[in-house]
């Protein structure tokens, strides 16, 4: 595996590739990889010739009181990781080089797909990974490109960015991955103490409690989010963010019954962790 952390460098590997013919998987992450990431690279080797993984904690993603100089770094343990999975190149760029000026080129999906659930708190997020993501697909060209259904808005957002501007790739979204015990595996859940571990299992309980109500004919959009509601907020150590419903795709509001495909999502605080998860009804 080629550890790739220059933009000229990557271009020419692949311009090279393109030459043979190859087809081209990109698996962006911010690195830290686990399970989940470790699944869409693995996915990426088996549909594609060349698989390039990104590492890159993109600065501008993130809020001014958010986690961007805590959030975990391990580029060591990160290249033996994507090369297990099958990565070919694992793209690890300098913030100073992949954003070299201060004024730039800003890709912004605007409407109510970015103003709701994580949008709401978090105003500037979905701009910096429209942002970066666009660069990505600018550099690797991919053929086919993979993200998690954990982060489910940034699907969502991803999709439009695709359509709107015409871009030449084919999503590639792929399911959860989580612990034995449940939980969503995330870059995150290092922060969390075995306690507060523990007592985020009720996030995936809750979302599965909400799958088992429609699996029994419930469709009433405002009692399938209470008992979501309910039973988190019964939960000693959880700090509700948002417990929403949402039409998809496109993240269309509600109506009072559930009738095409919904998205239940839910973020929570265990302590000073911010949790996201998530099930499609
Ligand atoms: P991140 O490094 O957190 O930005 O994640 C990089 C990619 O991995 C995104 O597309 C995430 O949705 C995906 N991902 C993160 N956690 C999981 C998980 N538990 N299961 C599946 N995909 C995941």
């Amino acid at each position: 595996m080629i550890l790739c952390t220059e933009v000229e460098k990557l271009q020419a590997l692949v311009k090279e590739a393109k030459k043979s013919n190859k087809s081209i998987g990109l698996v962006p992450t911010m690195g830290a990889l686990h399970k989940g990431h470790m699944s869409l690279i693995e996915a990426c080797h088996a549909e594609n010739d060349l698989t390039i993984v990104s590492d890159f904690v993109n600065p501008v993603q993130f809020g001014p009181n958010e986690d961007y100089e805590k959030y975990p770094r391990q580029l060591s343990a990160d290249t033996e990781l994507a090369q297990k999975a099958g990565a070919e190149v694992l793209f690890a760029p300098k913030a100073t080089d992949f954003y070299p000026d201060k004024d730039m080129t800003w890709v912004e999906v605007t409407g109510n797909i970015v103003k709701v659930l994580c949008g709401r708190t978090r105003p500037i997020h979905f701009r910096g990974v429209a942002t970066v993501v666009s660069k990505l697909f600018h550099l690797a060209q991919p053929d086919k490109a993979y993200f998690g259904q954990k982060d489910a808005q940034q699907v969502e957002v991803l999709k439009k960015m695709v359509h709107d501007l015409f871009i030449p790739v084919k999503l590639r979204i792929m399911p959860i991955v989580r612990d034995t015990d449940g939980l969503a595996i995330s870059s995150r859940n290092a922060y969390l103490s075995d306690e507060e571990h523990k007592n985020a299992l009720v996030l995936n309980q809750s979302l599965k409690h909400a799958a088992s109500l429609y699996a029994g004919g419930e469709r009433n959009t405002k009692v399938i989010r209470q008992a979501i509601t309910d039973m988190i907020a019964a939960n000693p150590m959880a700090d509700i963010d948002y417990v929403e419903l949402y039409q998809l795709p496109g993240l269309k509001p509600m109506a009072d019954k559930l009738t095409n495909k919904t998205l239940a999502a839910v973020a929570v605080r265990f302590g000073k962790t911010r949790l996201i998860d998530n099930i499609i009804l």
